[in-house]
């Protein structure tokens, strides 16, 4: 089964949609106008319950199928919301608002999914209910597990969810996925490096942080080198150094750090926190300094379940002829929520040649929007097939 059809018809539609998404993007919980749009589409297309305010400005819409004797239930989720940054696309309809700009895809995720949802809600060949799942703030705010955190797998009997994103490099409209850990955890970190500043010219009256912060820096390097079995995957990258001094001749009196950590295994993000703090403390210690160190742990490794990942692949074959495997993620994914409180799979689609994700000139492919409707349609139709 190559794409639906019905998709292909649908295509000038869902483009629009994606399209006027596109020009109007809002960044984390502030998704109102994208949320109403949403909300909108699902009454139009006769959707059986939708509910807003789920994870503040998340959607929740339900499709029941024409019978519902298997008793089962498919969570499909689409993120909604922009990123704080600006558009250099020149496309006729580019962000109109400054600082956001859908530059990660979701605006195309969205679209999507209102195309999969139009669909199911006409055609309804299923026996079972699908929950679609708009949620906001994916982009570092944990919408998603807001939306967990509201009780949503619960109040609608979600038992599995499935998940999509695009990627850009790969050929639009092929799928790539891998079972187990797939998306790294994503955590953040602050080090305030303490000492004694003084004149630039009399080191030995102070405490200099400016070196010291340079040996933490430095010795960060061996969580990674030295402290993680070198088969784990693991990034320590700091990424900002501040100094409180703004002077050639002044030796500050502290110098504060900024940066992430990338792990995907629990075991190898406990290491890392543990390992992170006494570094920076020690280090500081030493130097006759102190540190204020604060490890905060954000998404979790997102791990596709084995069973429908296996699933998945089955229905991207079907619709595109090929799934290849895909690389591990260093990146974080707020799905990563989702699939700890319910098995299911989170597949990449391809976005053709464009620029990465969270560059300026990026944009969503929309021909890759009929593989990907197809995609949502047909897990529902094989997962829970019409009595
Ligand atoms: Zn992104
Ligand atoms: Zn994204």
């Amino acid at each position: 089964m190559p794409v639906k059809n019905r998709f292909a018809e649908l295509l000038p539609e869902i483009t629009e949609w994606r399209r006027d998404i596109h020009e109007n993007p809002e960044i984390l919980f502030e998704t109102h106008r994208t949320s109403a749009l949403v909300a909108e589409k699902l009454k139009e297309f006769g959707c059986d319950e939708i509910v807003t305010g789920i994870g503040r400005t998340g959607v929740v819409g339900v499709i029941k199928g024409k019978s519902d004797s298997s008793g089962k239930v498919i969570g499909l989720r689409a993120d909604m919301d922009a990123l704080p940054m600006n558009e250099e696309t020149g496309l006729p309809y580019a962000s109109k608002t400054p600082n956001a700009m859908h530059a990660c895809g979701h605006d195309g995720h969205t679209a999507m999914l209102l195309g999969a949802a139009k669909y199911l809600a006409e055609t309804r060949n299923f026996d079972g209910n699908v929950v679609v799942i708009f949620q906001p703030a994916e982009e570092g705010g944990g919408g998603g597990k807001e939306m967990c955190d509201d009780g949503m797998m619960d109040r609608w009997n979600i038992q599995e969810v499935y998940g999509m994103h695009n990627w850009p490099g790969k050929p639009v409209g092929s799928f790539a996925i891998r079972s187990g850990a797939f998306f790294a955890a994503t955590d953040v970190f602050e080090v305030t490096v303490n000492g004694r500043g003084g004149h630039g010219a009399k080191p030995q009256e102070t405490i200099d942080p400016t070196v010291t912060a340079a040996q933490v820096v430095t010795m960060l390097q061996t969580i990674a080198s030295r402290n993680a079995d070198p088969v784990e995957n693991i990034v320590v990258s700091v990424t900002s150094i501040e100094s409180s001094s703004k002077a050639f001749n002044v030796i500050p009196q502290s110098v504060h750090l900024k940066g992430t950590v990338r792990t995907m295994s629990p075991e190898i993000r406990d290491l890392a926190e543990s390992r992170l703090t006494a570094i920076a403390e020690q280090v500081c210690a030493a130097m006759g300094g102190s540190a204020e160190v604060r490890y905060q742990r954000n998404y979790p490794v997102m791990v596709n379940h084995p069973e429908q990942t296996e699933f998945a692949v089955e229905v991207a074959k079907a619709v595109s002829g090929d799934c290849e495997e895909a690389p591990l993620v260093m990146g974080g994914e707020d799905f990563a929520f989702m699939l700890e409180e319910r098995p299911g799979a989170y597949i990449l689609v391809g976005n053709g040649d464009s620029a990465s994700v969270h560059h300026p000139e990026y944009n969503f492919n929309d021909e890759t929007i009929p593989a990907g409707c197809s995609w949502w349609a047909e897990i529902v139709e094989r997962r829970m097939p019409a009595a």
